[in-house]
């Protein structure tokens, strides 16, 4: 049986430490989704469309992955991909709280689909979506963070 996972997110926009939890994850599982979420609370920079644009040109040589976008519910998402586990990344503690509330929700409304904790490299573990956004409007380096594809977008943006 193919194992397939999902891993949701905003992804605004794809980082390294996002990157590297896909690496760690297509070692795990013959297919992961990268499934980009369309409503979220977080007023993103990127519109839904290019937050999948961009996922889908930083990971284009894995072949064991695959971005989509949602709208739904996660765990019905994942359920129509035939997913039984929803993968995560952790990067410190602050992390824990809301990662623990969200798999317990997801736990309870689909007891069948797994939640799946990843750590990346050290060197990603202070790296977020928002942290480079900040760099980049302050015309900061970021190229050491980003793939080419969205150091170009970004810097587009704080021209
Ligand atoms: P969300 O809005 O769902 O938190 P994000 O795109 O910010 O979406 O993050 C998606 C997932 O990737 C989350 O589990 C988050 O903890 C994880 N993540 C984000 N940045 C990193 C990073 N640098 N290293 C490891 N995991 C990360």
């Amino acid at each position: 049986m193919r194992k397939i996972a999902v891993y949701p997110g905003t992804f605004d926009p794809i980082t390294h430490g996002h990157s590297d939890i896909v690496r760690r994850a297509t070692q795990l599982f013959d297919r992961v989704i990268i499934a980009v979420s369309e409503n979220t609370h977080k007023n993103p920079a990127f519109d839904f469309k290019e937050r999948i644009a961009l996922a889908a040109e930083v990971l284009a040589d894995n072949k064991r992955a695959q971005v989509k976008g949602f709208s739904n519910l996660l765990v019905d998402f994942a359920r129509e991909q035939n997913a039984d586990t929803i993968i995560r990344g952790l990067r410190a503690v602050s992390d824990l709280e809301y990662e623990f509330q969200l798999a317990s929700m997801n736990r309870k409304l689909s007891p069948n689909i797994e939640t799946i904790f990843l750590m990346p490299d050290e060197q990603y573990t202070y790296l977020s979506s928002s942290i480079v956004r900040q760099v980049a409007a302050l015309k900061g380096d970021i190229s050491g963070f980003v793939h080419p594809s969205v150091f170009i977008a970004l810097t587009g943006k704080h021209r």
